[in-house]
């Protein structure tokens, strides 16, 4: 895949000051871009989209969060004394690519975002964005002509409706579409796809890579497990794909934690049990928010939620299950159902910018939503969102202080 170049879009999530930064005009705020990104101007939400993605990322998973709690502590450094210390050794690793591996934890992260974009937007409207975008380099992998084609031949769509509007999408379609992410950021994927087939692929994906992303070494991890699950996993055609992820989660669980035990010794964390253990929760204004309002997400989870909606064994108390649960959807993140209310009314992330420096503070729409918990922040006494918008904007800026102090 030599000679793919990656999009040049400014786009980014910054992930120790949790903003997210989209780089486009603003707007006015509008759940709807990340409640139903394909229904509300998309060639907005989906980089609205995308970028929360990698926030669901930061505060759900353990390697990620250990990530941050070291650029925290570079941070924290920097403010006290004015000395730069070097990257941590997290840091120095989430871009390496190990010559056996072939992909970085960068990559990793990139492809599981990529595959919540895909899955979220549909392949056809994705590609279509991405072949009309500006800026976008996709040229060499599909042509605007060669997509037309693939269409007019009928393999973009699973089928046509009476009105001739395409209905479901072919394997072929939503290959192309990960492959449309350039480069080494399909490989994970493609790796998967090589050792098994599209069906499981697309249901092994994102939970492979989760659990990658909260053990030691996700590169080397997430290769291991597929290895390992590759040939043990068989699915029917036909049934959702929802279905597969929420079925095969526990499995998949416990596999990597027999895989994390016989690598490194130990058990892995989930991202929640992670923060709390972390500095993040001591120090962080948006570490010790998320943590709360993971908290009250668990429990309405528990209390609101049918028990099928539930993973686990039945006979597991309703508390860990829907630890599980949470768990799973922050895996799934990109999933509509992870989506509403769950991680939107919780975890809708703090700040997104848009260029010229104005932000939608959208955690404050969704506080507004009438949910009911008896962890102790409740609807009637919310958690200060206010200030934490501004409280993260001034670590941004003390971050990108620290970066340039450091040029
Ligand atoms: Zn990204």
């Amino acid at each position: 895949m030599g000679g793919i170049r990656r999009s040049t879009s400014v786009n980014r999530y910054v992930p120790v000051s949790m903003i997210v930064d989209v780089g486009e005009a603003w707007t006015p705020p509008n759940p709807y871009s990340l409640a139903g990104p394909k229904d509300w101007r998309p060639p907005l939400s989906r980089v609205i989209f995308h970028e929360t993605i990698h926030y669901w990322q930061y505060i759900g998973h353990t390697h990620l969060i250990r990530l941050v709690e070291e650029d925290w502590g570079r941070l924290r450094h920097f403010d006290k004394t004015r000395e730069i210390l070097p990257p941590g050794a997290l840091r120095r690793g989430f871009s390496q690519r190990k010559p056996e591996i072939g992909f970085s934890t960068q990559d990793l992260v990139e492809a599981h975002a990529r595959f919540w974009d895909v899955q979220a937007l549909g392949p056809p409207l994705l590609i279509e964005l991405e072949l009309d975008a500006p800026n976008r380099d996709v040229g060499e992998i599909l042509t605007r002509a060669h997509y037309e084609r693939l269409k007019a031949e009928g393999k973009i769509w699973h089928h046509y409706d009476q009105d001739g509007q395409g209905v479901g999408y072919s394997s072929l379609s939503f290959d192309l579409a990960m492959r449309l992410a350039a480069g080494r950021y399909a490989l994970p994927y493609l790796e998967l796809l090589e050792k098994t087939n599209d069906l499981i692929a697309a249901a092994l994906f994102p939970l492979c890579v989760h659990f990658a992303l909260h053990s030691r070494e996700p590169a080397d991890f997430y290769l291991a497990l597929v290895a390992r699950l590759a040939g043990q996993v068989g699915l029917e055609r036909g049934r959702a794909i929802e279905q597969a992820w929420r079925a095969l989660y526990v499995d998949v669980w416990r596999e990597a934690e027999l895989l994390h035990c016989e690598l490194y010794g130990c058990e892995f964390f989930t991202g929640q049990a992670e923060i709390h253990e972390s500095l993040l929760y001591q120090e962080h204004p948006g570490y010790r928010m998320a943590h709360t309002m993971l908290a009250l997400a668990c429990d309405h989870i528990q209390k609101n939620r049918p028990p099928q909606f539930l993973v686990g064994p039945v006979e597991m108390p309703a508390a860990m299950r829907a630890l599980w649960t949470l768990d799973y959807l922050l895996g799934c993140c990109g999933m509509t159902v992870s989506r509403s209310p769950d991680l939107l009314a919780f975890t809708a992330p703090p700040v997104i910018r848009f260029a010229e420096g104005r932000s939608w503070k959208i955690g404050e729409i969704f506080d507004q939503l009438p949910y009911q918990s008896s962890a102790p922040c409740t609807v009637a006494q919310p958690p200060p969102r206010a200030g934490l918008a501004q409280a993260l904007l001034e670590v941004d800026e003390k971050w990108n202080e620290m970066l340039l102090a450091g040029l």
